[in-house]
């Protein structure tokens, strides 16, 4: 890990700010209103200057070409990425990918790290993760019907998915399937499993349209068949049955992650918020910002803003210290704290901006429309509340 001072670590900050308000804020208009796809030229140029400026991957260790950032520190690159919808992307560290390349990291053969790694550290290639069912509820993994049959030297995988993002122009997925139906744990039956997307019997149903919005490329989310799709057994990520306790590892770092992207969001919102009550005149003279209801949005955004990112880089810095393992309670509480929190913020901007709000000259409604999913994806607030609220009641004697 690369032992940053304070200084520089400031001065690698404020070069990633530097670089996405000259080069990528002036884009974003052009992504609000193309198809992802057709922007693919211009964003992957954009790519390059990123790779230029030594700036790729910064949440990789430097082994592999990042910045070997602790993840506390990573958390407010991811925040400064998160203020434009596609930071992230071109600094390639983006979900799902971020969380495969962990993932890979971790648990790959050799194999599996030079034929899948690799291209997807250098930005050669994207991937998806391919677990939640449309006939399961997503908040209990543990039961899905998506199987990997051992057939001599391959698994076949038969299974319906959904909610796979960026599948569409993916490389390869990594699937969730069941290997060990007997096994005593329903936490030990699933494995997970790479699958390339050209082999025969993977199959892209169809884009979901989500809020109005099909998406396309690394922008969607599919519904997916496995119809007999054969893949050699050394496809296998890590051990069998290990399927979950992978997926557990994969989040951990992965909340944190979306949290600060979440925050970049609401910092971005909030400015435009306050820019707006501070400019926008009510009758001459008289300015939106003089009315108490926005003040008191403009003050209730401030504080539960600093106190998600006071609450997100907490855990992170635990994180590093400790482990994912140890704070479960605290992820789950950023989780659902942080979602919500981003939630009313965009809201408050909205209403300020009035119809305005609603159009496609700010990125306030897109981010309405597409971040509306924080508060489900990744479990949904119901069920990391009671997380939290089991872990404290436990502190009282008691297991509810
Ligand atoms: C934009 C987006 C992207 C996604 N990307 C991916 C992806 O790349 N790969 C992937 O595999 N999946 C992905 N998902 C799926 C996501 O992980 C699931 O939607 C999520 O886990 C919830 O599962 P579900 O939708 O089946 O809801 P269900 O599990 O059916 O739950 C429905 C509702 O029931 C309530 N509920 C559920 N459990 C409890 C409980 N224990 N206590 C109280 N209330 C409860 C909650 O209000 C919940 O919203 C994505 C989803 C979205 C919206």
């Amino acid at each position: 890990m690369t032992d940053f001072s304070k200084e520089d670590f400031h001065s690698l900050l404020s070069k990633i700010q530097t670089f996405l308000r000259a080069e990528v804020y002036p884009l974003e208009q052009d992504f609000l209103r193309r198809p992802f796809r057709d922007l693919v030229p211009e964003l992957n140029a954009k790519r390059e200057q990123v790779k230029v400026l030594g700036l790729w991957t910064p949440h990789l260790p430097e082994e592999y070409g990042g910045l070997g950032l602790k993840l506390s520190e990573f958390a407010h690159v991811s925040e400064e990425l998160g203020r434009t919808p596609i930071g992230h992307y071109l600094f390639n560290c983006q979900a799902p990918d971020i969380g495969n390349t962990e993932i890979l990291m971790a648990h790959g053969t050799a194999e599996q790290r030079q034929v899948y790694l690799e291209p997807l550290v250098r930005g050669d290639v994207r991937s998806c993760f391919s677990m939640t069912e449309p006939e399961h509820p997503g908040s209990n993994p543990t039961w899905m019907s998506t199987s990997a049959t051992k057939d001599g030297s391959d698994y076949v995988i038969n299974g319906h998915k959904w909610f796979t993002s960026s599948a569409e122009g993916a490389s390869f997925a990594i699937v969730m399937a069941i290997t060990n139906p007997e096994a005593s744990s329903p936490y030990k039956r699933a494995s997970q499993i790479i699958v390339p997307t050209m082999t025969p019997g993977f199959r892209i149903v169809r884009n979901i349209n989500v809020m109005g919005d099909e998406g396309s490329d690394y922008a969607s989310h599919a519904e997916v068949r496995y119809e007999n799709c054969r893949v050699p057994q050394s496809n296998l990520l890590g051990r069998e049955g290990e399927g979950f306790t992978i997926a557990q590892e994969r989040l951990g770092p992965g909340r944190i992650h979306h949290c600060m992207r979440w925050i970049g969001i609401c910092e971005r919102a909030f400015d435009l918020m306050c820019d707006y009550a501070a400019h926008r005149e009510l009758s001459p003279g008289v300015f939106l910002g003089s009315r108490q209801n926005v003040q008191e949005w403009i003050a209730e955004s401030r504080a539960g803003i600093s106190a998600a990112r006071l609450l997100v880089l907490q855990t992170a810095r635990k994180i590093d210290e400790q482990g994912a393992a140890v704070v479960r309670e605290d992820i789950s509480l950023i989780k659902f704290f942080v979602a919500g929190i981003m939630q009313k913020v965009l809201d408050r901007a909205i209403q300020v901006h009035g119809a305005r709000g609603l159009t496609d000259a700010t990125l306030l409604s897109y981010w309405y429309r597409h971040e509306r999913a924080a508060r489900i994806y990744d479990g949904p607030d119901e069920v990391h509340k009671t997380v939290v609220a089991r872990s404290v009641l436990r502190k009282y004697g008691v297991d509810v």
